[in-house]
């Protein structure tokens, strides 16, 4: 890898770049937090500097998603992964079952997870024929009379994809991961019974997922399930059962108060659509990249694209990389590239790309 001297243009998908005033106030804050002497890192969670982080973050939240009272959120340690477990957990008693929506490797790994200990969830769509290029619409008649819920990934960071509506269903509440995209589209809250997002794609750090649900849908259930994933304990203790992941939280609470300051999320919503759109014209208009994914289907987060020459793609990779356009490779099965332009990626560095991408086609091919 190149040695920068400055920030790069960082398309990873995740963890992902943050915004570089988040990074400064951080840097700024590191040593001594607003006069405490200390670190956020080194500070009790039991004391009120960190309680007042842990509520402005999440007060915060609730603002910019303009959370209803009956929705409760909660930090939890552990990846996006852990609430593949977690939500069978609390919203299925044995023997129970759920629908699945399979639009790419996270729906699959949600599945697989569930499927340990209720064999009987069920599959209602699996894009594995239209290599996830699909994005289905889900009716009532397509849900099975006894699923306690419906799963969805709303954004398939891998393969570029997201629901552009989502399922309009009466039959089973809906729960969504919303990993790579929360905060980033303006949302109906009240359509889902509960979303969680892995923070280190559009928010902070890895191993802090938020998870947002609807207390007055979440079943009794009449089984034990592990303290940390059980959603009505660690609610009662308002994400203080144990020692949460401190740091990462406070981080997330500066994201927040950049969005606020930003203009919430339909400010933020505006510029993902224009970067979004710049950078797919630019790739349907070239004669040597192209996008995938059908034009409804695709993500305004992850832009998915490939080169007509292959034999190209680890030079196209090596300049990029050079030019500080970090993180373009595509996901390991998939090959090609994929621009991650989460909420944190400033205009101006989909600018760049685009020239850069017009200019490699004019040099090379
Ligand atoms: C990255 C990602 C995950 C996995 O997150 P971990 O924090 O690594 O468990 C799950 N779902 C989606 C949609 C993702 O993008």
């Amino acid at each position: 890898m190149a040695n920068f001297t400055h920030r790069v243009y960082n398309f990873n998908a995740g963890p992902a770049m943050l915004p570089t005033e988040v990074m400064e106030i951080a840097q700024n804050e590191f040593l001594n937090y607003r006069g405490s002497g200390m670190s956020v890192m080194e500070m009790s969670h039991r004391e009120t500097h960190f309680q007042s982080i842990l509520d402005e973050a999440t007060d915060n939240l609730r603002q910019l998603l303009e959370l209803p009272k009956n929705y409760e959120v909660v930090f939890f340690p552990g990846g996006a992964t852990l609430q593949f477990s977690a939500i069978p957990f609390n919203y299925l008693k044995q023997g129970e079952s759920a629908d699945f929506s399979l639009t790419g490797v996270w729906s699959n790994k949600a599945f697989e997870e569930a499927k340990k200990f209720y064999p009987r969830v069920r599959e209602v769509f699996n894009g594995k024929e239209s290599n996830f290029m699909e994005i289905p619409e889900i009716t009532d008649q397509m849900i099975s009379d006894d699923a306690k819920y419906l799963y969805i990934t709303s954004n398939n960071t891998i393969y570029g994809t997201r629901y552009q509506s989502f399922p309009k269903i009466k039959k089973a509440p809906l729960i969504a991961d919303m990993t790579s995209e929360l905060l980033s589209r303006k949302l109906a809250v009240e359509d889902f019974s509960v979303i969680f997002a892995g923070a280190q794609k559009n928010i902070g750090p890895s191993g802090l997922t938020i998870v947002i649900f609807n207390k007055e849908k979440l079943p009794e259930v009449n089984h034990p399930i592990p303290n940390l994933m059980n959603y009505t304990l660690m609610a009662k203790n308002k994400s203080l059962y144990n020692t949460p992941p401190t740091y990462s939280i406070y981080i997330a609470g500066l994201v927040f108060q950049y969005l606020k300051k930003l203009g919430g999320i339909s400010k933020m919503e505006e510029i993902n659509e224009r970067k979004a759109k710049k950078l797919y014209d630019t790739i349907d208009s070239s004669s040597f990249f192209y996008a995938p994914v059908p034009k409804n289907n695709r993500s305004t987060m992850n832009v998915v694209f490939r080169s007509k020459d292959a034999n190209l793609d680890t030079k196209f990779l090596k300049l990029a990389g050079e030019q500080g356009f970090a993180g373009l490779k595509g996901y390991r099965d998939m090959g090609g590239f994929r621009a991650s332009i989460y909420n944190a990626m400033p205009e101006e560095g989909v600018d760049a790309l685009i020239s850069f991408i017009k200019e490699f086609e004019k040099s090379h091919v």
